[in-house]
C-alpha cells in the first residue's frame, strides 16, 4: 500500500490535476478494451474496422458493429472509478480529465471537466456535409444500417477518431495545456499503444507532474511512471481518493 500513499500525497499537494482514460476503466462495466479478451466482434479485429477505408469499402459492416458495440455501452453502467473521478473534479483548482473513451460512461457519472478526444459513440458526422448529430436525429433508411443526414441526405459516419485519422483541431491543444499546468497526472486503464495520449502524460511529467499510472498490467506508461498502482481501477481509483482525503484531513481542496 506504500504505492497508493505516494500517489495520495502527489493528489493531496496537486493544484491542477489532468486524468486521462482509457477503455480500460469501462473494463469492469463490461465493455470490452480492444485488445483484451472479448475484443474481437465476428472474427474482426477493431483495427479492421474502425478505419476509414473499412468505412469506404463496406459502411454497412462498420455501422452494424457500431451499432453491437452501442448497446453494449448503453446498458453498461459507470463503475466506482468512473464515479470517483467525478468526486475528484471538485477537489482541485484545475482539473481536466480527458478520455479516450467514447462510451459516454464518464458524462453520465456526471464528469463535466472533461473531453472526448476520440468522439462519442451516441453522435454521428455526415460525409458531406459534416453536420455533427446525435445519432437518434439521424434519419434511418429502412432496411440499411447506414443513417444518412436528416439536412443534405449525406451518408452518415461514426463521429470517432478511426485509427489513422488526425486528431480534430482544437482537442489535443486543451490536453496539452493542461499538462502543461499539471501536478499530477493520473493515467488510467490505457495500454499506451494510442500515441497522443500517452505522449499527453509524458508532457506532463516532463513538466513537473507526477505520474501516477493505474492498471492491472504493466505498459509503457507505467514503467515510466513516478507511482504505478498495479491493479483494477474499480478497486484502485476509490482507493486513491479515499486515501487522499485522508492525506487531507477533511479531503476538499479549494485553494
Ligand atoms: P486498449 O484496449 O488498448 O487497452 C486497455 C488497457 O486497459 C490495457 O492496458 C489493460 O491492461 C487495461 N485494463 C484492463 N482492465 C482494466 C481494469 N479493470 N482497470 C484498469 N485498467 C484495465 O485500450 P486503449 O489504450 O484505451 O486504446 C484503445 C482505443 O480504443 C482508444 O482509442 C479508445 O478510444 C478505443 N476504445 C474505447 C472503448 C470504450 O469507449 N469503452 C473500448 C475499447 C476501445
Ligand atoms: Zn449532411
Amino acid at each position: 500500500m506504500e504505492a497508493l500513499q505516494r500517489a495520495a500525497q502527489a493528489l493531496a499537494s496537486a493544484r491542477n490535476v489532468l486524468a486521462i482514460t482509457g477503455a480500460g476503466i469501462s473494463a469492469e462495466s463490461g465493455i470490452p478494451t480492444f485488445r483484451g479478451a472479448g475484443g474481437l466482434w465476428e472474427g474482426f479485429r477493431a483495427e479492421e474496422l474502425a478505419t476509414p477505408e473499412a468505412f469506404g469499402r463496406d459502411p454497412e459492416l462498420v455501422w452494424r458493429w457500431y451499432r453491437w458495440r452501442r448497446d453494449i455501452c448503453s446498458k453498461a453502467a459507470p463503475n466506482p472509478a468512473h464515479v470517483a473521478l467525478v468526486e475528484l473534479e471538485s477537489r482541485f483548482e484545475e482539473f481536466l480529465l480527458a478520455t479516450q473513451n467514447v462510451d459516454g460512461l464518464h458524462p453520465r457519472a456526471g464528469s463535466r471537466k472533461l473531453i472526448e478526444i476520440h468522439g462519442n459513440i451516441d453522435t454521428a458526422r455526415c460525409t458531406k456535409c459534416s453536420a455533427i448529430l446525435p445519432l437518434d436525429d439521424a434519419s434511418e433508411i429502412p432496411g440499411s444500417q447506414v443513417p444518412s443526414c436528416p439536412r443534405c441526405t449525406g451518408r452518415m459516419r461514426p463521429h470517432i477518431l478511426w485509427f489513422g485519422e488526425t486528431y480534430w483541431p482544437g482537442v489535443l491543444d486543451k490536453a496539452f495545456a493542461a499538462a502543461s499546468r499539471a501536478n499530477a497526472v493520473l493515467v488510467i486503464g490505457t495500454s499506451a499503444q494510442v500515441w497522443p495520449p500517452a505522449q499527453i502524460a509524458l508532457q506532463a511529467q516532463k513538466s513537473g507532474a507526477t505520474l501516477i499510472d493505474v492498471n492491472p498490467q504493466p505498459t509503457e506508461i507505467s514503467a515510466a511512471a513516478d507511482v504505478f498502482l498495479q491493479g483494477k481501477a474499480g478497486d484502485l481509483v476509490p482507493a486513491l481518493l479515499h486515501a487522499c482525503d485522508r492525506v487531507c484531513g477533511e479531503g476538499i481542496r479549494t485553494s
